[in-house]
């Protein structure tokens, strides 16, 4: 029984689970809020997984910008179109989601949850936080307080600076280094092992959004859906088309052929560390780029440069924020384009990341943590597109740096028939 059950793939437990779900909560009505516990331990295992998992990823990430140095001139273009492409991920997500409204049709108040963070919420934004009061917020004056609070502003920066320090210390940092690549990489392992929960989180929830909220909140759901799609869409046929054509000078056409195999695992795996060696290969083979070149930029591509998950990021802080009626300013505009790049550094590889990343934007602006029930049961289907962009993006990078410095074959990857 159990073989049984591990042996049919998890994205396809997490599908079945939610048509059940909906389907259940239907028939249930209102009495499916009973079940909702469920949803609400899977969503408890996500939050116990944010602070682990951001300050191991976050440090190992930043030390590892010490490859960056030695490689020079890729290092730094491929980090700074890594930057670039992020933010306008981001910004994407906010415009689609400021024009789109998808959270307008979801009547947050009347789901009577997450209330004392609704009011801490307003109230923050009825006194006014004042910008010095921001930034002094951000310093982490007690890391193991910010821990326990999971206050993840200033773990970003506590973060930051331990990764700084460790690049500092040099041979005398790489015992500490090694704890912290260590760590991610268990991390990962907890994450995947919460992620075995989601079926049952996934069919909770839903049979609770079916049967308590209706046919508004599963309509609102659908357009959630198909607004990801869109913003991976766009960042995928615009953004990476117009970098291959005008940055890499190269043909955009053959480009998509040379990555069909990675999008397919992306978009079945939803783990771009789980594609990295289907990416690596259609880099080298297909699309001709040099083994330097592609290693480096793809292997740090895979962590940390993830534009569908910036996209999302920006996209499911409005919805909530639309779905609870909780106001946003320019500013919290900006702290939201921010996070969201930083999370989907932050974001390791693996189904389910950009889930848990969600308590990071949605905690520093003052949307209700409950909007992460909300989504939790559709996750998986955009997760699988966001993963598909994100990995097509560490391809389109490593493709475009590797033009600027001449680390291509371009006949190759012209002529490339082997997909
Ligand atoms: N699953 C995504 C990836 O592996 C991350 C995410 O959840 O957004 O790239």
């Amino acid at each position: 029984m159990l073989k049984a059950w591990f042996a049919i793939p998890l994205w396809q437990r997490v599908i079945a689970a939610l048509i059940l779900g909906i389907i259940v909560g239907y028939a249930w009505g209102p009495g499916a809020e009973s079940i909702k516990i469920i949803g609400d331990i899977f969503i408890a295992f996500i939050k116990m997984l944010v602070v682990p998992l951001i300050f191991f990823s976050l440090v190992a990430g930043v030390a590892s910008i010490g490859d960056l140095r030695k490689l020079g001139s890729v290092g730094w273009r491929a980090l700074l179109l890594f930057i670039v492409t992020g933010q306008i991920a981001v910004w994407l997500g906010l415009a689609i989601g400021t024009f789109a409204q998808p959270g307008a049709g979801i009547d947050g108040a009347s789901m009577q949850i997450d209330q004392a963070a609704l009011e801490r919420a307003q109230s923050r934004q009825e006194e006014g936080v004042t910008i010095q009061q921001m930034i002094l917020e951000m310093v982490p004056s007690s890391p193991v307080q910010v821990m326990a609070d999971v206050n993840v502003l200033p773990l970003i920066i506590f973060s930051l600076l331990i990764g700084v320090g460790i690049l500092m210390a040099k041979e005398e940092g790489e015992p500490v280094l090694k704890i912290f690549e260590s760590g991610s990489v268990i991390m990962q392992k907890v994450t995947m092992l919460v992620m075995e929960l989601t079926p049952f989180g996934v069919f909770a929830l839903m049979a609770w959004v079916a049967g308590t909220l209706g046919t508004d909140a599963l309509q609102a759901l659908g357009q959630l859906v198909v607004l990801n799609y869109v913003g991976c869409f766009l960042i995928i046929g615009v953004i990476y088309a117009s970098m291959i054509k005008f940055i890499a000078r190269l043909p955009v056409i053959a480009f998509f052929r040379g990555i069909v195999d990675p999008m397919a695992v992306s978009y079945s795996t939803a783990s771009s560390n789980a594609t990295l060696p289907v990416t690596l290969r259609a880099a080298e083979r297909n699309l001709g780029i040099s083994n330097s070149v592609a290693s480096f930029v793809i292997s740090l591509g895979a962590t940390i440069n993830m534009n569908g998950t910036a996209m999302y990021l920006g996209l499911a802080t409005l919805f909530g924020a639309q779905a609870f009626g909780v106001d946003l300013s320019w500013g919290d505009y900006f702290l939201i384009s921010i996070l969201g790049t930083l999370g989907a550094i932050g974001a390791a590889g693996i189904p389910g990341a950009g889930l848990i990343m969600m308590v990071l934007v949605f905690g520093a602006v003052g949307v209700p943590l409950a909007t992460i029930a909300l989504v939790a049961g559709i996750d998986r289907i955009m997760d699988m597109m966001r993963t598909t962009t994100n990995v097509s993006g560490d391809a389109a990078v490593a493709t475009t740096v590797a033009s600027l410095t001449d680390e291509i074959d371009r006949a190759e990857m012209i002529s490339a028939d082997d997909v």
